[in-house]
């Protein structure tokens, strides 16, 4: 097995981790994300397999181990299934996963496995067909909990439900959602709603902060998990009577960017230090010319411009107009 090092930053932050989205389009019109739909505002020229290939071998030398597959939504890309399998046959990439709103995701389910996805996220916001549709503007409720389902049967190591809490949409759900997880070997994921440029009101009316949820989950037994240095930002908590696990993704929580173990590319090969930075930096113009070795000394020379933190308290979500532009 291929071991590199992995880059860190001027903090001691180390990244092993890499969010590679590969679209910005989506089916979907999540009432937090894209209210109106997927509106294309410049060309989909989105990387090819080829120049992916850099990318993740770039990011290999430089230490990564794990690559998200995101989006936008990902299963719109045709060739999802050669992205995953050149992610996984990549030197020293151990694990690949995908997030997904599963729309598409029973049919593809079987072939992604055998190219390797190693995890699977998948996101509904309401265990309720009606509230599912109101969130989304989609009746796909079904087909994502027939995903989840299918996920374990097919092996695949890690799967996990995303879920955003709504103060009005869906926080009467939280109990319902812990629920879920009694008897499966699921990971259920509260992801604290951001901030985004597009979504300023939105936040306002609808944030739950983390810690709402870490003290419902006390309160019923939850306790946490003590996690290996380096291993990223989310909370874990266990119960004994459940067969799943909790994760909290608390953004707004003190020190959460001390653990960023994470880097991102977007679609058309920007990478992004920081989900709410201001800049980017262009990968692309380089993808073709320079070798994986070269790209992965760009990147190294980059991550010297990574900020300690991001400005979401200060309601500053960096260029960052919504999450389906880079993944989350
Ligand atoms: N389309 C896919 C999906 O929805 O799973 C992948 C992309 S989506 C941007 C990735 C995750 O980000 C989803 O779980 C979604 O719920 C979450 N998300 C999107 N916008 C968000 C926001 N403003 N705050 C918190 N989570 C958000
Ligand atoms: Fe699409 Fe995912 Fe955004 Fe929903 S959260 S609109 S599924 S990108």
């Amino acid at each position: 097995m291929i071991n590199h090092t992995p880059i860190a930053d001027t903090y001691q932050r180390r990244f092993t981790y890499l969010r590679l989205s590969v679209t910005d389009r989506c089916n979907f019109r999540c009432n937090y994300c894209l209210p109106d739909g997927y509106c294309a505002d410049s060309q989909e020229d989105y990387l090819s397999l080829e120049e992916i290939k850099k990318v993740v071998e770039a990011f290999a030398l430089n230490g990564t181990r794990k690559v998200r597959i995101t989006g936008g939504e990902p299963t719109l890309r045709k060739d999802l299934v050669e992205i995953i399998h050149l992610c996984k046959s990549t030197p020293g990439i151990e694990s690949v996963a995908l997030t997904s709103n599963g729309y598409k995701i029973t049919r593809l389910l079987p072939r992604l496995v055998e190219a390797g996805l190693d995890q699977l996220n998948l996101s509904a916001d309401s265990l309720r067909a009606e509230n599912f549709k109101l969130i989304t503007g989609h009746d796909k409720l079904q087909e994502v909990l027939h995903g989840l389902t299918l996920a374990t049967e097919l092996g695949v190591k890690r799967v996990k439900l995303n879920v955003v809490l709504m103060r009005e949409h869906n926080l009467e759900e939280l109990s319902a959602f812990v629920h879920f997880v009694k008897n499966k070997p699921i990971t259920l994921r509260f992801i604290e709603l951001m901030q985004t440029g597009d979504n300023r009101e939105f936040y306002q009316a609808q944030h739950v902060g983390g810690s709402e949820i870490q003290e419902q989950l006390e309160k019923t037994g939850w306790s946490q998990v003590l996690r290996e240095p380096h291993a990223g930002p989310a909370v874990e908590y266990t119960h004994t009577n459940y067969q799943g696990n909790v994760g909290l993704i608390m953004p707004y929580s003190k020190n959460f960017c001390q653990s960023c173990n994470r880097l991102r590319i977007s679609a058309r090969g920007n990478l992004h230090l920081c989900l709410f930075a201001e800049d980017h930096h262009k990968l692309r113009p380089h993808l073709l010319n320079e070798s994986s070795r070269e790209l992965a000394k760009r990147i190294k020379t980059l991550l010297g411009y990574k900020g300690e933190a991001h400005d979401l308290h200060q309601g500053n979500s960096g260029s960052t107009k919504h999450l389906a532009m880079l993944g989350g």
